[in-house]
């Protein structure tokens, strides 16, 4: 068995270990992560993102292409499908080959069936996403909702390796949350649980992208930076714009990101307070700023959650940044293949 195995090129021979005195000498394997590869997309509101990695989710090349159109999802998914075409053509020569190819989105999906029940930042209802591009690829094609792509990313290959209890929170257009208890990632009853960024801050705020009044996400996403800092200068300025100020020293574009960091802290709190996790992950395009942000958010937790004197949570920082969502995209085809009946 291990010689088909290593004459298929599945694991690779490390050398021989130490004799333990008894029969041979054993012989150290490792798993080769280059037998074959894998895609993990990420579509965000304004972007589409496809890597394809090996096996340990090693980059082995990337493409990022600019949505030209959102609103209409049969002219995104010809975009994201002719990327991923592109990106198969070029892959290096494997035993597997590409395996499958994962997507993370923002919203909710039923990632079952593999269809985008709603997006709202993206204007999506009802996308039968997995089926078309499987047709269109010949390939499987899982979907997940993006911030439960990024949990799974951080605890297989980023911050939150080794952490069985973890909370990963997703600052974008939106906010999302991916739970991780126990090492298993919480779908909830109808595969959706973790939309935190929809909990009511202020029952009297602000109207949401999702209908409700005063969400968090109308406080602390990037989203809400950009209306804080609009507030505080009369100017409306991209996120970029605003994290490249703060960053110089701007003290309203620190202003804007604190009162953010202020709300998302208080959001935090209370998932902290509901499921103690040991590490709570900041991710997406907050990166240029994640420093001041999660100082803020850090005291605002140790201030606010009635637990964290008994169980602390520790606040860090993605450590896979931007490529969170694509790389545990990714993580869900190989735990379906590598989990399934045909391995
Ligand atoms: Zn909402």
């Amino acid at each position: 068995m291990v010689d088909e195995l290593i004459s298929e090129n599945y694991v690779l021979e490390l050398g021989q270990m130490p004799s333990n005195g008894v029969g041979r000498r054993p012989v150290q394997l490792q798993f080769n992560p280059s037998v074959g590869s894998v895609i993990g997309v990420e579509l965000a509101v304004d972007f589409i993102k496809v890597l394809l990695l090996d096996l340990s989710a090693h980059v082995i090349a990337s493409h990022e292409e600019a949505i030209q159109d959102t609103q209409n999802p049969h002219e995104v998914i010809r975009q994201m499908s002719s990327m991923m075409t592109s990106v198969i053509a070029n892959a290096p020569a494997s035993p597997l080959g590409v395996i499958g190819a994962g997507i993370g989105i923002p919203g909710l999906v039923d990632s079952a069936r593999g269809i985008v029940l709603n997006a709202p930042n993206l204007g999506w209802k009802n996308i039968e996403l997995c089926s078309i591009l499987e047709e269109a690829l010949q390939l499987p094609v899982v979907l997940d909702n993006e911030a439960n792509a990024g949990a799974m990313g951080e605890q297989l290959f980023g911050a939150g390796k080794g952490v069985a209890n973890m909370v990963y929170v997703s600052i974008g257009t939106g906010i999302g949350t991916g739970i991780i208890l126990n090492n298993q990632l919480i779908r909830g009853q109808g595969g959706i649980a973790g939309e935190f960024g929809h909990m009511t801050i202020d029952r009297n705020g602000p109207k949401c992208s999702c209908g409700n009044h005063g969400c968090l996400e109308t406080y602390a996403s990037e989203k809400a930076m950009i209306e804080h800092f609009q507030r505080l200068t009369g100017m409306r300025q991209p996120f970029t714009q605003i994290a490249a100020l703060a960053a110089s020293g701007d003290k309203n574009a620190n202003l804007a990101i604190e009162t953010a960091a202020n709300y998302l802290g208080i959001g935090i709190a209370s998932l902290v307070n509901g499921l103690n996790p040991a590490l709570v992950v900041i991710g997406n395009r907050v990166g240029p700023t994640a420093d001041r942000l999660i100082e803020t958010v850090d005291n605002t937790v140790r201030d606010r959650s009635f637990t964290e004197p008994y169980s602390p949570a520790s606040i860090r920082n993605s450590s896979l940044g931007h490529l969170a969502c694509a790389i545990g995209a990714a993580s869900l085809v190989l735990h379906e293949h590598f989990s399934g009946p045909h391995v």
